[in-house]
């Protein structure tokens, strides 16, 4: 359930609410827009809520009852986009943000090269894994802290914030000291250790969509970290598994206006997983722009037949550029910019 207080409702009618939705063994979450606060009531008791007690309530405006699983992560909680901010710009504004960097950090020298490259392109942020969740124990598991120093020498030299993903709840304050945002990969989208843990954290968080996972679950996942007040959630739509061979992932290219539609989080779309060819990155890249994404997020590589993961997905710094020109162009023809 949610109250919807009136504008310019009184600071006591909002406590007197908030009194009332604790009394009865709830939490309250606020949302304060320019003008209006809306309180969502979320968790369990044996209490019912009585929503005529509360709409006869002092400044309460409506109450309304919010069906979907997920109630922090729903547009009716906050009917406002809601803006991260991003070196300066905010992810989920007019402009469209792009997070370009390497699968995974390979080398000191390799990761301030590439940073330099994708800065001058006009990337907003670097990405860059670490620690690396891989289907086989054989295959490189990344560099670890070590990998996150270069990360940050990257960003003294560049300016640009850091985009790595976290794979283990106790290693949250750890990566934590390092990253600007920290990642969620699919392989960890329903840890819900991980998703408690970077939500204590209050970091701003890039939460993939699981390998098999649906749209809800995704939100659900989301649920779980605005639930421990953070609320600097971005989602990424990363492909999904089908039945169709011809591509690494299906790019689910509905779900970024299905998520810009029930959520106010902002959308971001990940054309290198979603497809796992380099060849298909750049016209989904456009698509997912044109489909009303708030941001992209692509893996560049200086020597793509070299990377040490995921080189066949990745873009060369010269696709790099071709793919940031175009997509400034299909952001302008959707009345955004790149
Ligand atoms: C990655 O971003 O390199 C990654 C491992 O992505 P995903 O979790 O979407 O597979
Ligand atoms: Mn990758």
């Amino acid at each position: 359930m949610i109250v919807i207080m009136k504008v310019h409702a009184l600071a006591k009618e909002i406590a007197d609410v908030i009194s009332r939705i604790e009394s009865d063994g709830y939490k309250a979450h606020l949302s304060e827009g320019e003008h209006q606060t809306i309180i969502g009531v979320v968790g369990e008791s044996p209490t019912p809520l009585r929503e005529e007690n509360y709409s006869a309530m002092a400044g309460v405006e409506k109450v309304v009852r919010v069906s979907a699983p997920y109630k922090l992560a729903s547009r009716a909680f906050h009917p406002m986009d809601t803006l991260v901010p991003l070196n300066g710009s905010h992810l989920g504004s007019k402009k469209v943000l792009v997070i370009a960097g390497p699968c995974s950090v390979e080398s000191r020298e390799s990761i301030i090269e590439i940073a330099c490259m994708v800065k001058e392109a006009g990337a907003t942020a670097l990405r860059g894994g670490a620690f690396k969740p891989r289907t086989s124990p054989y295959s490189f598991q990344g560099h670890g802290e070590k990998g996150l120093q270069w990360l940050a020498e990257a960003r003294e030299r560049t300016g640009l914030p850091i985009v790595t993903e976290v794979m283990e709840p106790g290693l949250v304050p750890m990566v934590a000291q390092y990253a600007d945002v920290l990642q969620i990969g699919a392989r960890n989208t329903q840890n819900y250790a991980l998703l408690n843990a970077v939500g204590e954290s209050q970091h701003p968080v890039l939460l993939k969509r699981g390998i098999s996972g649906t749209i809800e679950e995704l939100l659900m996942s989301a649920e779980y970290i605005l639930s421990h007040g953070n609320t600097r959630v971005m989602l990424c739509e990363r492909g999904i598994r089908t039945y169709e061979k011809a591509t690494r992932n299906t790019f689910d290219l509905n779900a970024i206006p299905v998520l810009k539609n029930l959520t106010h989080l902002p959308v971001i779309a990940d054309p290198s997983h979603g497809t796992g060819l380099s060849e298909y990155v750049t016209s989904v890249s456009r698509a997912g722009v044109a489909a009303g994404a708030d941001g992209v997020i692509v893996e560049v590589h200086q020597n793509p037949a070299q990377a040490l993961s995921d080189g066949r997905q990745s873009l060369n710094p010269k696709q790099f550029e071709v793919m940031m020109k175009q997509i400034q162009r299909v952001a302008e023809a959707v009345d955004r910019s790149a």
